[in-house]
This record gives C-alpha cells, structure tokens and sequence, in this order.
C-alpha cells in the first residue's frame, strides 16, 4: 500500500480490457496498479514493451506502471484485490486457483459468471447480490466476484427500472456491438468494413441469461433468476467503441411511454454509498428522436452512464426503445473498478476480508 491507496494486480493488462483497466487505476483514490500479468507469452517483459509491440504507443500511463514487469498468468500475487481482463478459457482455472489461494478476483470474464455461488454484480441493480460470498466461502478462503457480459451492462440497467416499475413479461434485445468489445480480434476490422456480422459466438445466450440473474433475487438458496424470457440478436458494427441495442419490452402493468421514460430517468440506484467509478447519473433518457448514437453519446458520465432514446409503443409487445453502453467501461473496465469498490466499502478487503493480501488496507 502506497500513501492510503490499496495495491491492486491486473490480469490481462496487454489487452483491450485490460489496458483500458490500468488507465482508469493511474487516477483512482483508491486502489494503485502494483502488479501486472499477461499470457506467458509476454511474461518477464516490461509493460510498456509489451504495449509497444502491440502498436500501443499513446496511453495514459505512468513510466511507473509502464515499468512494470508482466507476472506469469498462473503465477504468485502480493495483492489480495486482483482485477481480472482474462480470456474466459484461461480465467476458469486461473481464478479458481487464485480464489483458493485467498485473493479476491474481481472478473470481466465469463467463465464463473453463471456459477450459482459467484455474483455477477451491478453495483447499482444488485449490490445484495454480493451476500452470495458466504456461500464461496465453504469451497475456498478467496472470492471470485464478476462484472456482465457488456452488452448485458447496458440491458440489465435500461431493464431494471422498468421491471421494477411495471415488471417485465418478455424482453427482445437486437445489438449492435462495436470492433473493441471483440478484443484484440485479428482480421475483424476488415471482415466488419462495409459490413454487419449477424452472429458473436456464445453472446446471445449469454445475454438472456445473465440479465435473468443479475435482475433476480437473492433467497436462502442462492439467486432465483428472473422468470421473464430475453430474446436477443447479436451483431458485430463497423463502430469502434459502444454498444446500441434495441430493445423491446412486454409489461406486466400497463405503462404509457412517458411513464417509462419517467421511471427510467428517475430510477434510484440500490446502492447506498457513494462510489469513486459510479457515475452522477446511471441512465439519461434522451428526447432527440436520432439519439443514442455511439460516437456522441458513449462517453455520457464519463463511460459509465447508460443513455436510452426513443421510448416509444412497441407494436408486438408494449415499449420499445434504444440503449447505448460503452462497452469498455460501463461493459468491462469501469464495472469492474466499480465492483472492487463495492468489495472494499463492504470489508473485504481489510484484515480478516477474503482479500487480505499484501496490499490490503487495514
Ligand atoms: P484481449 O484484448 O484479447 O486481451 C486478452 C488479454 O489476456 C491480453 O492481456 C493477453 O496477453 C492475455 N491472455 C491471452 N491469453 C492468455 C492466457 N492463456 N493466459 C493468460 N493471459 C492471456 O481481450 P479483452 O477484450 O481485453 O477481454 C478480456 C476479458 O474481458 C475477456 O474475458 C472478455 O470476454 C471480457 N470482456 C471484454 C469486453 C470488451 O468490451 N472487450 C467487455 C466485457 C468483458 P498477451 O498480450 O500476452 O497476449
């Protein structure tokens, strides 16, 4: 720990995510990047090296953290707080194994997101969901705690005031994601010029099913998802970054289209601090008929605003509307941040939390 800010490990620095992670770190009250990982590929060189070769030139980035030597993805950890940016197939057994060893592991990934004990948290919607941790603690000494999928990021916001206004019979969500939610994708920039790609392997049964658990609710026996069904079509955009959906709504209770938007625009997060990554505003409801557009209206509370437009009556089901998330950081980097600091002001991370690492505050 340096000054009062907490030591934190980044797994999967090189990549989209998680550089994205290390330059929301260099300014955050409180938690300080100390350590960074990437594949073994990349192991023992110098973080700012390895983003060189990679054509990162331009970042926000300390020379401390750009000195930082990359750790072995399976490797030992000082920090007890680490923030994960991992591919899903090596998350799985990386953050189980740094789970059993007693860190805290803070995950963008997907691998445990659907595990019955693992939350899949928006600190926002369901922070009671993190209750989930006493039942990690049974099978080992560490935690793994999880962001959404980050189209997901943007539904289960645009959907949680209108299920808890009206409640939700049945969701359709067609997206529209952008190249930068694919990672480092090779050949996908050309594949998607002058293109659209109707199909993201695995996304759209991620999305139905992670929104059913985040807007679920938490019983004795762990997270009773959400029962209404979300149909949802996946596309790749030629759009750097931010993810637009268009999403229809069926209502249990009537609701007129103003009436959403005024739930919408007056939904009261469920959290009761104050946190560094959150921004002054979840949703803004826009009223110009063209709006949310990605590339005018992604960088809304500083990344972390969901913008929603065109609340209108939906011919086949009851409303329909449009939702913009960027998707690295309301989808990715900032709901992770986000997550860590809903760990700490919850006391995990001080003496006896399950990420009582090195860095640890007392
Ligand atoms: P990415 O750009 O492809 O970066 C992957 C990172 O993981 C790189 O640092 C890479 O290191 C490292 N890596 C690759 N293989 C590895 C292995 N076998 N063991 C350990 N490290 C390995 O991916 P990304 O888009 O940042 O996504 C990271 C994670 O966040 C994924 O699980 C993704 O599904 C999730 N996510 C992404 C977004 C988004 O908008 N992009 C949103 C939400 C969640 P090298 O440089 O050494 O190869």
């Amino acid at each position: 720990m340096v000054g009062s800010r907490i030591d934190v490990g980044l797994m999967g620095a090189t990549g989209t995510v998680g550089l994205r992670l290390a330059e929301m770190l260099e300014a955050h009250p409180w938690f300080r990047l100390a350590e960074a990982g990437a594949s073994a590929g990349s192991a023992g060189r110098r973080f700012g090296d390895a983003l060189a070769d990679l054509g990162v030139e331009d970042t926000a980035l300390s020379d401390a953290v750009l000195d930082l030597e990359l750790r072995e993805p399976d490797g030992e950890w000082e920090a007890g707080l680490l923030l994960s940016a991992l591919p899903s197939d090596a998350a799985a057994p990386i953050e189980r194994g740094l789970a059993v060893r007693g860190h805290l592991v803070v995950s963008n990934a997907s691998s445990h997101r659907m595990d019955p004990d693992v939350p899949l948290i928006i600190p926002e919607i369901n922070p009671e969901h993190l209750e989930l941790l006493e039942r990690q603690r049974r099978r080992w000494p560490g935690a793994i705690v999880t962001n959404p999928n980050c189209s997901v990021a943007g539904l289960a916001v645009a959907l949680a005031p209108l299920h808890r206004a009206f409640g939700i019979e049945a969701a359709t969500a067609v997206t529209m994601q952008a190249l930068s939610g694919a990672g480092r994708s090779e050949g996908l920039a050309e594949r998607v010029e002058d293109n659209i790609l109707p199909y993201i392997p695995g996304e759209e049964e991620k999305i139905g099913l992670e929104a059913q658990k985040i807007l679920g609710v938490l019983t004795g026996e762990g997270i009773r998802p959400a029962a209404f069904p979300v149909s949802a079509q996946a596309h790749r955009v030629p759009v750097s970054h931010g993810h637009l959906l268009a999403v229809s709504v069926k209502l249990e209770r009537e609701a007129t289209p103003e009436e959403a938007a005024a739930a919408l625009s007056g939904f009261e997060p469920a959290l009761d601090v104050d946190l560094p990554s959150a921004s002054h505003r979840l949703i803004e409801v826009l009223d110009e008929r063209d709006r949310p557009q990605p590339r005018l209206d992604r960088d809304r509370g500083a990344g972390m605003t969901v913008s929603v437009g065109r609340v209108r009556r939906c011919e086949a089901l009851d409303l329909k509307f449009s939702a913009l998330v960027h998707n690295l950081v309301r989808g990715a980097a900032g709901a992770a941040l986000l997550n860590a600091e809903l760990c700490r002001v919850r006391g995990l991370l001080g003496v006896g939390g399950v990420g009582a690492g090195r860095g640890a505050a007392p």
